[in-house]
Protein backbone atom coordinates (compact mmCIF):
# COMPACT_ATOMS: atom_id res chain seq x y z
CA UNK A 1 0.00 0.00 0.00
CA UNK A 2 3.00 2.06 1.14
CA UNK A 3 4.47 1.65 -1.81
CA UNK A 4 1.34 2.20 -3.97
CA UNK A 5 1.39 5.74 -2.62
CA UNK A 6 4.76 7.19 -3.43
CA UNK A 7 4.51 5.63 -6.77
CA UNK A 8 1.34 7.93 -7.04
CA UNK A 9 2.74 10.76 -5.13
CA UNK A 10 5.86 10.21 -7.86
CA UNK A 11 3.68 10.30 -10.72
CA UNK A 12 1.55 13.49 -9.56
CA UNK A 13 5.34 15.32 -9.00
CA UNK A 14 6.49 14.04 -11.94
CA UNK A 15 3.33 15.29 -14.25
CA UNK A 16 3.43 18.70 -11.91
CA UNK A 17 6.72 19.25 -13.45
CA UNK A 18 6.03 18.49 -16.70
CA UNK A 19 2.56 20.82 -16.84
CA UNK A 20 4.92 23.96 -15.44
CA UNK A 21 7.81 22.92 -17.99
CA UNK A 22 5.56 22.78 -20.66
CA UNK A 23 3.89 26.17 -19.45
CA UNK A 24 7.37 28.19 -19.20
CA UNK A 25 9.09 26.90 -21.80
CA UNK A 26 5.68 28.10 -24.19
CA UNK A 27 4.56 25.91 -26.64
CA UNK A 28 2.48 27.06 -29.69
CA UNK A 29 0.76 26.20 -32.61
CA UNK A 30 2.25 28.53 -35.39
CA UNK A 31 4.03 32.05 -35.73
CA UNK A 32 1.95 35.40 -36.51
CA UNK A 33 4.68 37.42 -38.35
CA UNK A 34 3.49 41.35 -37.87
CA UNK A 35 4.68 44.49 -39.74
CA UNK A 36 3.04 47.93 -38.79
CA UNK A 37 2.55 50.87 -40.90
CA UNK A 38 4.68 52.98 -38.74
CA UNK A 39 2.50 56.51 -39.53
CA UNK A 40 -0.50 55.12 -38.07
CA UNK A 41 1.26 53.71 -34.85
CA UNK A 42 2.47 57.26 -34.37
CA UNK A 43 -0.78 58.94 -34.42
CA UNK A 44 -2.79 56.12 -32.10
CA UNK A 45 0.30 56.10 -29.25
CA UNK A 46 -0.44 59.11 -27.42
CA UNK A 47 2.20 60.42 -27.21
CA UNK A 48 4.43 61.89 -30.55
CA UNK A 49 7.70 59.21 -32.04
CA UNK A 50 10.84 60.13 -31.35
CA UNK A 51 11.14 61.16 -36.14
CA UNK A 52 9.11 63.94 -37.10
CA UNK A 53 8.32 62.16 -40.43
CA UNK A 54 8.06 58.05 -39.57
CA UNK A 55 9.23 55.65 -42.12
CA UNK A 56 7.31 55.40 -45.07
CA UNK A 57 7.52 51.50 -45.16
CA UNK A 58 6.34 48.55 -43.21
CA UNK A 59 8.37 47.42 -40.73
CA UNK A 60 8.59 44.86 -38.12
CA UNK A 61 7.09 44.63 -34.64
CA UNK A 62 7.39 40.92 -33.80
CA UNK A 63 7.63 37.27 -34.64
CA UNK A 64 4.61 35.93 -32.50
CA UNK A 65 4.83 32.51 -31.23
CA UNK A 66 0.95 31.81 -31.16
CA UNK A 67 -1.71 29.35 -30.42
CA UNK A 68 -5.00 28.72 -32.51
CA UNK A 69 -7.16 28.53 -29.51
CA UNK A 70 -5.33 31.99 -27.77
CA UNK A 71 -3.18 34.02 -30.91
CA UNK A 72 -2.39 36.43 -27.87
CA UNK A 73 -0.81 33.15 -26.03
CA UNK A 74 2.23 32.29 -25.10
CA UNK A 75 4.14 34.97 -23.86
CA UNK A 76 6.85 35.87 -21.22
CA UNK A 77 8.13 32.63 -21.25
CA UNK A 78 11.28 31.45 -19.14
CA UNK A 79 14.47 30.91 -21.26
CA UNK A 80 17.28 32.81 -22.40
CA UNK A 81 17.21 36.55 -22.11
CA UNK A 82 18.17 38.41 -25.06
CA UNK A 83 21.85 39.10 -25.34
CA UNK A 84 22.77 41.88 -27.33
CA UNK A 85 26.23 40.39 -28.63
CA UNK A 86 24.20 37.83 -30.44
CA UNK A 87 22.95 40.66 -32.78
CA UNK A 88 26.51 41.03 -34.61
CA UNK A 89 27.33 43.66 -36.74
CA UNK A 90 25.88 42.33 -40.64
CA UNK A 91 22.62 41.78 -38.86
CA UNK A 92 22.04 44.62 -36.97
CA UNK A 93 22.52 46.51 -40.09
CA UNK A 94 19.68 44.76 -41.88
CA UNK A 95 17.42 45.16 -38.72
CA UNK A 96 17.99 48.48 -38.21
CA UNK A 97 16.27 48.81 -41.66
CA UNK A 98 13.17 45.85 -41.03
CA UNK A 99 13.13 46.08 -37.61
CA UNK A 100 13.74 49.64 -35.85
CA UNK A 101 11.61 51.12 -32.90
CA UNK A 102 9.61 53.42 -35.05
CA UNK A 103 8.34 55.07 -31.38
CA UNK A 104 11.52 56.53 -29.53
CA UNK A 105 14.53 55.17 -31.94
CA UNK A 106 16.00 52.85 -29.38
CA UNK A 107 16.33 49.79 -31.83
CA UNK A 108 18.61 47.47 -29.16
CA UNK A 109 15.44 47.76 -26.02
CA UNK A 110 12.88 47.11 -28.85
CA UNK A 111 14.40 43.75 -30.14
CA UNK A 112 15.42 42.92 -26.72
CA UNK A 113 11.35 43.35 -25.32
CA UNK A 114 9.97 41.34 -28.79
CA UNK A 115 12.46 38.73 -27.57
CA UNK A 116 11.57 38.36 -24.20
CA UNK A 117 7.85 38.38 -24.75
CA UNK A 118 7.79 36.64 -27.50
CA UNK A 119 11.32 34.93 -28.89
CA UNK A 120 11.72 33.22 -25.79
CA UNK A 121 8.46 31.39 -26.27
CA UNK A 122 9.35 29.68 -29.39
CA UNK A 123 13.89 29.18 -28.50
CA UNK A 124 12.66 25.51 -29.07
CA UNK A 125 12.66 25.76 -32.65
CA UNK A 126 14.56 29.66 -33.20
CA UNK A 127 17.36 30.59 -31.03
CA UNK A 128 17.89 34.16 -30.34
CA UNK A 129 20.17 34.77 -34.03
CA UNK A 130 17.67 32.32 -36.14
CA UNK A 131 14.66 34.24 -34.65
CA UNK A 132 16.24 37.61 -35.56
CA UNK A 133 17.55 36.50 -39.25
CA UNK A 134 14.21 34.40 -39.93
CA UNK A 135 12.25 37.56 -39.14
CA UNK A 136 14.49 39.65 -41.12
CA UNK A 137 14.01 37.22 -44.48
CA UNK A 138 10.17 37.33 -43.71
CA UNK A 139 10.48 41.36 -43.96
CA UNK A 140 12.47 40.67 -47.18
CA UNK A 141 10.19 37.95 -48.92
CA UNK A 142 7.56 40.53 -49.56
CA UNK A 143 7.49 43.93 -49.62
CA UNK A 144 3.67 45.01 -48.67
CA UNK A 145 4.84 48.83 -49.39
CA UNK A 146 5.34 47.82 -53.21
CA UNK A 147 2.87 44.77 -53.43
CA UNK A 148 0.06 48.20 -52.21
CA UNK A 149 1.86 50.84 -54.37
CA UNK A 150 1.44 48.45 -57.46
CA UNK A 151 -2.15 48.08 -56.71
CA UNK A 152 -2.50 51.94 -56.68
CA UNK A 153 -2.89 51.94 -53.16
CA UNK A 154 -0.88 54.80 -52.27
CA UNK A 155 -1.34 56.73 -48.46
CA UNK A 156 -3.63 59.45 -48.81
CA UNK A 157 -5.70 60.66 -46.37
CA UNK A 158 -8.75 61.38 -48.69
CA UNK A 159 -9.56 57.84 -49.66
CA UNK A 160 -11.12 54.41 -47.59
CA UNK A 161 -10.47 50.96 -48.13
CA UNK A 162 -12.20 48.12 -47.66
CA UNK A 163 -10.96 45.12 -46.18
CA UNK A 164 -10.38 43.30 -49.77
CA UNK A 165 -8.77 46.34 -51.52
CA UNK A 166 -5.90 45.63 -49.32
CA UNK A 167 -5.64 42.17 -48.55
CA UNK A 168 -6.77 40.92 -52.18
CA UNK A 169 -3.51 41.89 -53.80
CA UNK A 170 -1.32 41.08 -51.21
CA UNK A 171 -3.05 37.41 -51.30
CA UNK A 172 -2.13 37.43 -54.68
CA UNK A 173 1.07 38.38 -54.02
CA UNK A 174 1.82 35.74 -51.12
CA UNK A 175 -0.58 33.28 -52.44
CA UNK A 176 -1.43 33.43 -48.81
CA UNK A 177 -3.94 35.20 -46.73
CA UNK A 178 -3.00 37.87 -44.62
CA UNK A 179 -4.57 39.06 -41.72
CA UNK A 180 -5.16 42.79 -41.61
CA UNK A 181 -5.56 45.00 -38.19
CA UNK A 182 -6.62 48.56 -37.68
CA UNK A 183 -6.96 51.31 -34.91
CA UNK A 184 -8.37 54.37 -34.51
CA UNK A 185 -6.89 57.46 -34.01
CA UNK A 186 -8.09 58.64 -30.49
CA UNK A 187 -7.69 62.21 -31.35
CA UNK A 188 -10.26 61.58 -33.82
CA UNK A 189 -12.27 59.30 -32.75
CA UNK A 190 -15.11 59.96 -35.50
CA UNK A 191 -12.90 59.85 -38.64
CA UNK A 192 -12.75 55.82 -40.10
CA UNK A 193 -10.17 53.46 -38.60
CA UNK A 194 -6.54 53.50 -39.89
CA UNK A 195 -4.88 50.44 -41.00
CA UNK A 196 -1.97 49.32 -38.44
CA UNK A 197 -0.68 45.99 -38.78
CA UNK A 198 -0.62 43.57 -41.88
CA UNK A 199 0.29 39.31 -40.27
CA UNK A 200 1.45 36.81 -42.14
CA UNK A 201 1.13 33.72 -40.39
CA UNK A 202 4.08 30.90 -40.85
CA UNK A 203 3.86 27.02 -39.36
CA UNK A 204 5.58 25.82 -36.54
CA UNK A 205 9.01 25.81 -38.26
CA UNK A 206 9.21 29.40 -38.84
CA UNK A 207 9.43 28.00 -42.94
CA UNK A 208 6.63 27.95 -44.42
CA UNK A 209 3.84 30.52 -45.23
CA UNK A 210 0.24 29.36 -44.57
CA UNK A 211 -2.95 31.41 -44.49
CA UNK A 212 -3.96 33.13 -41.70
CA UNK A 213 -7.31 32.76 -39.65
CA UNK A 214 -9.45 34.73 -37.93
CA UNK A 215 -11.91 37.73 -37.49
CA UNK A 216 -11.33 40.58 -39.49
CA UNK A 217 -9.55 43.31 -37.33
CA UNK A 218 -10.94 46.27 -39.29
CA UNK A 219 -13.86 48.17 -39.80
CA UNK A 220 -15.46 48.54 -43.18
CA UNK A 221 -14.06 51.58 -44.62
CA UNK A 222 -10.66 52.24 -43.21
CA UNK A 223 -7.77 54.66 -44.42
CA UNK A 224 -4.47 54.05 -44.71
CA UNK A 225 -2.21 57.10 -44.58
P1 LIG B 1 3.81 43.33 -28.05
O1 LIG B 1 4.38 43.82 -26.77
O2 LIG B 1 2.71 42.36 -27.85
O3 LIG B 1 4.88 42.85 -28.96
O4 LIG B 1 3.18 44.59 -28.81
C1 LIG B 1 2.59 45.66 -28.16
C2 LIG B 1 3.58 46.72 -27.80
O5 LIG B 1 4.56 46.91 -28.82
C3 LIG B 1 2.90 48.04 -27.59
O6 LIG B 1 3.15 48.43 -26.28
C4 LIG B 1 3.57 48.96 -28.59
O7 LIG B 1 3.73 50.24 -28.06
C5 LIG B 1 4.88 48.28 -28.81
N1 LIG B 1 5.51 48.69 -30.07
C6 LIG B 1 5.04 48.60 -31.32
N2 LIG B 1 5.91 49.14 -32.17
C7 LIG B 1 6.95 49.58 -31.45
C8 LIG B 1 8.16 50.24 -31.78
O8 LIG B 1 8.47 50.54 -32.93
N3 LIG B 1 8.96 50.53 -30.72
C9 LIG B 1 8.68 50.20 -29.44
N4 LIG B 1 9.54 50.53 -28.48
N5 LIG B 1 7.55 49.59 -29.10
C10 LIG B 1 6.70 49.28 -30.10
Amino acid sequence: MGMLKSSLAFLVLAFAFFFCYVMSSGSYDYFQFVQQWPPTNCKVRGKPCSKPRPLQYFTIHGLWPSNYSNPTMPSNCNGLKFEDRKVYPQLRSKLKRSWPDVESGNDTKFWESEWNKHGRCSEQTLNQMQYFEGSHDMWKSFNITNILKNASIIPNATQTWSYSDIASPIKAATKRTPLLRCKRDPKHPNKPQLLHEVVFCYDYNAIKQIDCNGTAGCQQAFSFQ
